[in-house]
């Protein structure tokens, strides 16, 4: 008999397993359909001896002191600062947008100042900001829109950056400093040892049963337990009764290369080159010292595993009618980026899952009661 069948073994579905066996004593079945924990964060050293990330680069930044703290319990970190760079016009420049982006871009030298007044004559202001196109033509006018952001939003999301909520592309912000770092939060970090020794830090409990391979219908009824968090796609925990959710996919193609360096930094992105989006080079994001490398091309298609929620009006709407289903579920907690429906980064599917700890059980969300 089991307090929890929790499903899923990603961020969400570990740190309620973890809490909730070791923080409150319960008993908890954790099971997963992949042959793996960690969900999309899941890292492996490959066939080369390199750690690799097998569903694309994955970066932890977070503002959140609690949720780093947390952490921090299960693993060391390697202090990471991420960078990116575009390639447009035959350049390699900073993105986000920066002083230097716009003075190699166009020949130019100028100061912040100078940054300010060009921007603000090539801004064309949109008010109120709805969708993405909005936020980035607003901000920088259409031509940098057009080189930096149209073709990677279309070749990301298979829309034109209209048709989607303007939370997509705010997420990359645009500086007038030379700031390069991809992101500004004030915990930024690698696990050290990688990310799925950290997942099974956290699940190395007496309490914690775990079964990989395994779809949670199999379970049936040939187990007990009081309690349901599902952390997988909403609509499908509902059989799409209401028409299935969109998700957009990507397909991963990995190689390794027999030297040391590839590409000269962590990621470069396309917007208007290629069908994949961008190329990340593992050794940055971990400083693994290898005599080889290896990299990740990201292809966006539509079927396939569901990885991101789809920000846009229409998606929105039926999400409320399975999140309205999903809260008179009685004893099923749903919770997640595929369960919630949220472009969250893994600090906020921590976040959400520390909050939903504190909700079930009372307790402060880290206490430790055992
Ligand atoms: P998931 O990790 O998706 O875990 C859900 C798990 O449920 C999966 O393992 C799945 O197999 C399992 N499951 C689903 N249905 C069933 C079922 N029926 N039975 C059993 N098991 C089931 N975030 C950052 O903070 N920084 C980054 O740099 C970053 N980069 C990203 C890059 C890519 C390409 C992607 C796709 C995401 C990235 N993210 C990043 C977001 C991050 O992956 C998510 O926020 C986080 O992993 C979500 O955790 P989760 O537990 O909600 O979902
Ligand atoms: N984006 C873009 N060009 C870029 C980088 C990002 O158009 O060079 C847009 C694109 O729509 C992308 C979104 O901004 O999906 C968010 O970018 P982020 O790097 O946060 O995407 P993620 O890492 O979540 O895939």
């Amino acid at each position: 008999m089991f307090d929890y069948l929790i499903v899923g073994a990603g961020f969400a579905g570990s740190v309620l397993a973890e809490r909730l066996a070791r923080g409150a004593g319960k008993r908890v079945l954790l099971v997963d359909k992949r042959m793996h924990i960690g969900g999309n964060a899941y890292d492996f050293y490959n066939e080369h001896g390199i750690l690799v990330h097998r569903y694309g680069p994955h970066i932890f930044h977070t503002n959140s002191a609690e949720v780093f703290d947390y952490l921090s319990r299960f693993t060391a970190w390697r202090e990471y600062q991420h960078r990116v760079k575009a390639s447009v016009d035959g350049m390699l420049v900073p993105i986000p947008i920066n002083l230097d982006t716009v003075n190699q871009l166009y020949g130019l030298q100028l100061d912040p100042a100078g940054m300010k007044e060009f921007l603000a004559q090539v801004a064309e202001p949109v008010s109120p900001l709805v969708t993405s196109e909005d936020v980035v033509v607003s901000g920088m006018g259409r031509e940098l829109y057009e080189k930096f952001f149209r073709g990677y939003t279309r070749k990301q999301w298979g829309l034109d950056p209209s048709e989607l909520d303007a939370q997509v592309t705010a997420r990359v912000p645009l500086r007038v400093n030379r700031d390069c770092r991809y992101f500004t939060d004030s915990f930024q970090a690698m696990p050290f040892a990688g990310y799925t020794r950290m997942f099974e830090n956290m699940l190395d409990h007496p309490n914690i049963k775990l079964m990989l391979n395994v779809d949670f219908r199999e379970i049936g009824g040939q187990v007990k337990y009081q309690e349901i968090i599902f952390t997988g796609p909403v609509d499908e925990y509902f059989d799409h009764r209401f028409g299935k959710l969109p998700y957009r996919s990507l397909e991963f193609r990995h190689e390794t290369h027999h030297r040391p360096d590839f590409q000269g930094h962590a990621v470069i992105n396309y917007p208007n080159d290629y069908a994949f989006t961008r190329v990340t080079e593992f050794k940055y994001l971990t400083g693994q010292v290898h005599p080889s490398t290896s990299v990740v091309y990201e292809y966006p298609k539509a079927e396939g595993d569901p990885y991101y929620p789809i920000p846009r009006p229409a998606n929105a709407d039926l999400y409320r009618r399975y999140k309205e289903l999903a809260a008179a579920t009685e004893g099923v907690h749903f919770v997640g980026r595929l369960a919630t429906y949220k472009y969250y980064n893994m600090d906020q599917v921590v976040a959400q899952a520390l909050q939903l700890f504190g909700r079930l059980t009372g307790l402060k969300r880290q206490e430790a009661t055992s």
